[in-house]
Formats: C-alpha cells, structure tokens, sequence
C-alpha cells in the first residue's frame, strides 16, 4: 500500500514538546524502510500516525492517496485492516500460547468463529505456519509454551512473528531487536526483511542497531527531536550523519 504524510506534526498536550514536526514522508507499496534516531525523537509516533493508531495534530496522512481520518468507519477499517502495527513493548497475553499468540495476527482477516476456534484448538495447518515462521526465528522449541514463561528476548521474537503472520501490505514495526543479543537480532531483521520481500510487503522498522539498519534496509529516514535530519538510501548514509544524529545519545547505539 502507498503509505504518505505530509507536513505532519504531533503534540501529546499539555507541555510535552513537539513530538513530530511538519515531517513529510512517501512510502512506496513495497518499500523497506529503517527508523533510527535517539529515544524521543518521535519514532514510535511516527510509526503510530503511520498506523493510523494516532489522529496528527496538523497535516494529513494519506494511505493510498486517501486519508484515512476522512473517511467512514467501515472504510477506514478497510484501509486498517491491511496494515500491522507491531508497538515498541507488545503486550502479549501472559496466559496464552505462543502459537495462538503469534495466529493472533492473522485474526483481522478471519472470521469470528476462526478467532474462538483458534483460540481453544488450532488448525494443523496453522499450527504448520506458526511452526515455520518459530523456525526461522530460533524459536521453534517455543511453540507450545504459555508466554509468561518466555524471557524478553524471546516475547520480542513471538511479536516478529505475529507481525510475519500478518496477511497485510504493510508491516510497521516499532524497536522489533532491542531485547535481542546481536546475533539474534541479525537473524531477526534479516528473516523480516526477507519475509517481508517475498510477500510483497512494505516494511518500517525502528532500530537503534545502526549498522545492521545499514545492512539490511535500503533507505533510512534519521529523526532527532520529531524532525526529520536525512532520508536517504542507506549507503549514502555516512558515519558523520549518524554521529550527529546521536549528538548526547551516543550510549543508546546498539551493535
Ligand atoms: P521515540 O520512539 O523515538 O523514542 P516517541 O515517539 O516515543 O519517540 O516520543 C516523541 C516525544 O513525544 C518524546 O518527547 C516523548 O516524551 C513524547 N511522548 C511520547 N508519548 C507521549 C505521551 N503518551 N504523552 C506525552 N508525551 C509523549
Ligand atoms: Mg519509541
């Protein structure tokens, strides 16, 4: 899906400061795109505006050349419906399986007799379709466990997976590694990238692992203090943009 924003600005009230000013991103149907900058740059609010999960103060979104907030409910669920926004710290349900915790993303595009049915007993072959996205993700071993008993590392690799099990145009994916060694977190964002590719998908994500954004996302868009500093492709990217971008922030750089 073509995903804009145009001279969008987002202020949370009171007197919190900007969170996102005048910003104006395109997004091509299956571009990939990493978020970097410091904490309180405005990336998850950009990916919430994105998402259609947070109305902008000023400007406008456009998903397809239509925005969104405009139009009438069912419409706009329409247009929801094809994206997934994966939030910065996903509540998963402690109770629930990790295999019904990762259908749960396919749950927009299925019947309510699926959603209850899935829940108490689910289908073989979705059972087969959890197992392999969980493979690819180091986490096959997982695939019966109940959520609370996962360590953070490994809920962050069941939200991954919940976003790959999503039948949508869009993933939008907020800080998917930042409780994953950096092994595991390579392993992560390239079965993403590379799942995402094949099915057509655009993607963004918010990282702070600098390099493996430059490696495996082609374009980067560097946010500091809800503005937007480069959008560039990401071997035009250098190392003095980053260290700017970063200026006080340094530490939050992760490998
Ligand atoms: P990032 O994801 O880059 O860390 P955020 O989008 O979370 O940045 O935050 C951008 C700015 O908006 C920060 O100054 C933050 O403190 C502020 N902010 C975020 N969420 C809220 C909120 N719910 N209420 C008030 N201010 C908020
Ligand atoms: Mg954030």
């Amino acid at each position: 899906m073509k995903l804009a924003v145009r001279d969008v600005s987002v202020t949370y009230g009171g007197t919190a400061p900007v969170a996102l000013s005048q910003v104006s991103i395109s997004l091509g149907e299956q571009e990939q795109v990493a978020l970097i900058g410091p904490s309180g740059s405005g990336k998850s609010t950009l990916l919430s505006v994105l998402g259609v999960a947070r109305i902008p103060s000023a400007g406008q979104l456009l998903l397809e050349d239509q925005d969104p907030w405009q139009l009438a409910s069912a419409k706009l669920q329409g247009l929801r419906s094809q994206l997934h926004l994966c939030p910065q710290s996903t509540a998963l349900p402690a109770r629930q399986r990790v295999v019904v915790s990762v259908l749960s993303g396919l749950l927009p595009k299925r019947s309510l007799l699926f959603a209850l049915r899935s829940l108490l007993s689910p289908a073989r072959a979705d059972v087969q379709l959890v197992r392999g996205l969980l493979t690819k993700l180091d986490m096959e071993q997982c695939l019966w466990r109940s959520v609370e008993t996962l360590s953070g590392g490994q809920r962050q690799r069941v939200a991954i997976a919940r976003a790959m099990a999503a039948d949508v145009s869009t993933l939008l994916v907020d800080e998917p590694l930042s409780a994953l060694d950096p092994t595991t977190a390579e392993l992560c964002l390239g079965v993403l990238v590379e799942h995402a590719m094949e099915r057509q998908q655009a993607l963004v994500c918010s990282l702070h692992q600098i390099e493996l954004a430059r490696k495996c996302l082609k374009r980067i868009i560097g946010l500091r203090a809800g503005k937007i500093m480069f959008d560039l492709p990401a071997t035009s990217v250098s190392d003095k943009m980053i260290e700017e971008l970063y200026r006080g922030h340094e530490a939050e750089i992760q490998t």
